[in-house]
């Protein structure tokens, strides 16, 4: 079935399907596990290599993933416009494999300083060992530009961001990017990919956390990697293989099942997000709240610009001091568990602390540092999560009165 001129919402319910072999088949595409790939010759197994070898997307043995696998990777590229997508086994390893796949020793990468924080890791316990340079940096306009450097192959990026959701302007990065003949990857979990199109704004690659959104009912882990290209998906499918990265194919099956009714469940993320924040940007307790769907953020311009939805996060700052706010607050929610993650259909909340926000340009320009909460906005009633949030309120401030 030709899908190239379908709507989104269209996309997301065939992209993917089994073709009905002997005239019927399952709605769903079966669940391949398996090891060995059998071959009815060695001639067919000869030609299936070469396929391989030329950089077609044929499966020769378990790990490079069968059917289910490979619906799920035809339904994320469709999703993201992409020429082809890859799976790993978490975002994190979605994340480090690119990375890993687009650098060599010697390179030099430009990093938005805002991007989701175990970056840094990768960063300090793996790439530095093999000589590989990242640098964080503010990327406000023309911040790019005199940063780069003759052996500057990347730029990394994320928007908006994890705790803070910092809206960059990708059109202008990755332009200037690009003139300078560097390679532009963004992570694109917060969107789930619905509502940003990072390869059609000129990103090269963009990684989903597909634990997030995509599978959507925080019962899975899963990483996955789009590119534009052939030679990316060639350069990118090399490390995937070296590394003997490999999905099961019972968890590639529930992202699929996740990724059918994506479209339904943001919209209700949405709209049960921006009520929420929009009742804290009134709460005389919340300093400030940080959600670019509400036209008071600073990056609710180049939202509106650029994305076509906004996602469940929202993050706000107590109008108080004390340290103790954040968790004293979170310890009084009833309807909101307490974790980290996000995207499944349950409401969450998580302290941001401030030595995991301190490398954040927006943060620096904070003038007071108060305690952050960042809350998911699950698929609840919104009266029943206001009520928690309103009891929360009180209880921390009587909490606080009482201890002052
Ligand atoms: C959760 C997350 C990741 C990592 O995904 P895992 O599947 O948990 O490894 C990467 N980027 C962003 C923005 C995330 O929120």
């Amino acid at each position: 079935m030709s899908l190239d001129h379908a709507h989104v919402q269209t996309r997301l319910v065939h992209a993917g399907t089994p073709e009905l072999k002997q005239g019927a088949g399952p709605v769903n595409v079966p669940v391949v596990r398996t090891s060995t790939v059998r071959f009815a010759d060695t001639a067919a197994q000869a030609r299936m290599n070469a396929q391989r070898a030329a950089g077609e997307r044929v499966a020769t043995y378990g790990r490079h993933g069968l059917d289910t696998h490979q619906a799920l990777e035809q339904a994320v590229a469709s999703l993201e416009g992409a020429y082809r997508t890859l799976l790993a086994p978490s975002g994190l390893a979605a994340i480090t494999m690119v990375l890993l796949a687009t650098l060599a020793p010697g390179d030099h990468a430009l990093v938005a300083d805002s991007v989701y924080s175990p970056v840094r890791k990768v960063d300090k316990s793996l790439l530095r060992r093999y000589g590989i340079e990242l640098e964080y940096f503010s990327p406000g306009q023309d911040a790019l530009e005199p940063l780069i450097r003759p052996n500057t192959r990347l730029l990394y990026v994320e928007s908006p961001s994890s705790l803070l959701f910092e809206v960059l302007d990708l059109p202008a990065l990755a332009a200037t990017a690009r003139r300078h003949g560097l390679l532009v990857a963004t992570d694109n979990t917060w969107s789930g990919g619905l509502y940003y199109q990072p390869l059609a704004l000129g990103a090269h690659i963009s990684i989903q956390a597909a634990t997030k959104y995509l599978a959507g009912h925080s019962d899975v882990m899963m990483g996955v990697v789009s590119v534009d290209s052939a030679e990316l998906a060639r350069r990118i499918g090399a490390t995937h293989d070296a590394l003997g990265l490999s999905v099961g194919a019972d968890d590639a099956y529930l992202t699929l099942r996740g990724l059918r009714t994506l479209d339904v469940r943001l919209a209700r993320h949405q709209a049960n997000a921006l009520t929420v924040a929009q009742y804290l940007a009134s709460h005389e307790d919340v300093a400030r709240v940080f959600h670019p769907a509400l036209p008071q953020d600073p990056g609710h311009a180049l939202w509106r610009r650029d994305f076509s939805g906004a996602s469940g996060l929202v993050s706000f700052a107590f109008d108080n001091p004390d340290p103790t706010a954040a968790a004293r607050f979170i310890d009084s929610l009833r309807y909101f568990s307490i974790g980290a993650s996000w995207g499944g259909y349950e409401s969450l909340a998580l302290e941001a602390a401030p030595e995991r926000l301190s490398e954040h340009s927006l943060w620096k320009q904070l003038p007071d540092k108060q305690s952050v909460v960042r809350l998911h906005i699950g698929l609840e009633h919104t009266q029943d999560l206001i009520g928690d949030l309103d009891r929360a309120f009180a209880t921390t401030r009587g909490a606080l009165r009482r201890s002052a």
